[in-house]
């Protein structure tokens, strides 16, 4: 077992030298998104970092971030792989046209929290742009955001404070605002649990888990993002677990986020389970209508400050948007960061027809599809059961059907390689590598395949 989560994770610990050109990477933009996409957007995105499996890079403006990434981040990734096979992950920095290089180099250096001295990256870093002061209160997360002031005015006292929701509620964000908060007066550890692994696995290779141990025990405020990461993995858990009640024993105040309950973590020790519920439990729901014109008018407020110009979406087109994103907060703000860059581009006040022309690949794509719909309904279509798909088995008739499944995930998700491994029962990222190869080989070649690949898609796009 513990062999295996090695052999899994390789994909994290490897180190390699750097790789990229980033003029050749430009070259390839040009070629594949045309000169005008090129010299309006990606022309201006500049390598900061480069790590083994992320890149950072740097735009000139968050808006231009936030356009890049609901447009191209996709394909951009896709290209940058060409030249760098072991990436799964793009970052951004906004470069701020005013500042000089010098101001550069300490982006990464914003914020006081502790750092492990040899991390490739100061990864416990808070951003600074998710503090109490910008996030909304609303019904679906009035609870969760009194608690997380709670812990900031009496350190301790609710312990732990675990926050649960589903993705894009903004639970990294509170948690963010929390470290912001603390930061001065305490020693504040920010990581997520897939850091958290990173450091961990990384620590046993070197032999050095001393250092692990004390680094991690001598925070007084610990705040770890997404704990469902730690579902079987086993050894990880046995770590995590000595380090909560080391830091629970010396009085540390911890914080966690999921995305769902301390009882719902399955393939979780029971042990660990209930000593995540041991303190204060809250939840943040999806944001209802009221909440979400909230978000919208604040997001305009700050985009109209930011480039002083006035931007006009009128009540109508407000109140549509609202009612139709459906999902969560962060898909909203990419809607609503869409919605305002056609309106610049074209100079036009919108209507709620113009939004919906410009939003309808978003409402029927890539909002609602997830690998957990792809897996139930490639499931169904071939009538199999879902656990015997996800199974090691490897017979044909499961097989294939798990392959498609993986294939569609990549195709139509924008979850990374890796990310989509762990979700098929925590297969390595070049079995999906391979099952997308296949089923791209076979859909141009087989007809029956191109048929059931087309007819499942339709399904997908349908629901
Ligand atoms: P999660 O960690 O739950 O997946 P995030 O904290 O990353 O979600 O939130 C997604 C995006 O939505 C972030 O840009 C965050 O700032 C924003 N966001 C979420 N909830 C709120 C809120 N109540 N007010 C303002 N911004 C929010
Ligand atoms: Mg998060």
């Amino acid at each position: 077992m513990e062999k295996n989560n090695f052999k899994k994770h390789n994909a994290f610990i490897s180190e390699e030298e750097k790789t990229l050109n980033w003029e050749e990477v430009q070259a390839s933009f040009k070629k594949t998104f045309g000169n005008e996409i090129y010299s309006s957007w990606l022309e201006k995105i500049s390598l900061i970092k480069e790590f083994n499996d992320y890149l950072i890079l740097g735009v000139p403006t968050r808006f231009f971030r936030d356009w890049i990434v609901s447009r191209y981040l996709d394909k951009i990734l896709e290209q940058v792989k060409n030249f760098k096979l072991s990436l799964n992950r793009i970052e951004f920095k906004i470069i701020d046209e005013n500042k000089n290089n010098a101001d550069l180099i300490k982006i990464t250096e914003l914020s006081k929290v502790t750092e492990i001295k040899d991390s490739i990256l100061n990864y416990n870093r808070l951003n600074s742009g998710l503090s109490f002061d910008n996030f909304i209160q609303g019904k679906s997360n009035d609870i969760a955001f009194s608690y997380s002031k709670k812990v900031c005015d009496h350190v301790s006292r609710y312990n732990p404070l675990y926050i649960c929701g589903g993705v894009g509620l903004g639970k990294t964000h509170l948690l963010n605002a929390i470290g912001l908060e603390l930061q001065s007066k305490n020693n504040v550890m920010f990581i997520s649990a897939e850091r958290f692994m990173y450091h961990f696995i990384k620590s046993i290779k070197k032999n050095d888990m001393v250092n692990f141990k004390d680094f991690f025990r001598k925070s007084s405020v610990f705040i770890i993002d997404d704990i469902q990461f730690l579902r079987g993995k086993e050894s990880l858990q046995e770590e995590f677990f000595h380090t909560f009640n080391s830091l629970m024993d010396k009085g540390s105040q911890i914080i966690i986020s999921a995305d769902r309950s301390p009882m719902k973590l399955d393939r979780v020790q029971e042990r660990i389970k209930s000593r995540l519920a041991g303190g204060v439990v809250v939840d943040i729901d999806t944001p209802d209508f009221e909440l979400k014109v909230k978000i919208i008018k604040r997001k305009m407020t700050e985009i109209e400050n930011q480039f002083q110009e006035t931007i006009n979406l009128n009540e109508e087109v407000v109140n549509y948007l609202a009612s139709e994103c459906k999902t969560n907060v962060r898909d909203l703000i990419g809607i609503l960061n869409r919605v305002i860059a056609f309106s610049r581009v074209n100079n036009k006040d919108l209507n709620i027809a113009d939004c919906k022309n410009i939003l309808k690949d978003v409402f029927s794509q890539i909002r609602v599809i997830t690998v957990d719909k792809i897996q139930n309904i490639v499931s169904n279509y071939f009538n199999i059961p879902l656990s015997d798909m996800l199974s090691q088995r490897r017979s044909r008739p499961l097989a294939r059907p798990r392959q498609i499944a993986m294939f569609l995930s990549k195709k139509m998700t924008s979850r990374s390689l890796p990310e989509i491994g762990r979700r098929f029962a925590n297969r390595d990222h070049t079995t999906v590598i391979h099952a997308v190869k296949t089923i791209t080989r076979l859909s141009e070649q087989d007809d029956e395949m191109k048929k059931n690949i087309h007819q499942i898609k339709n399904l997908l796009l349908e629901q």
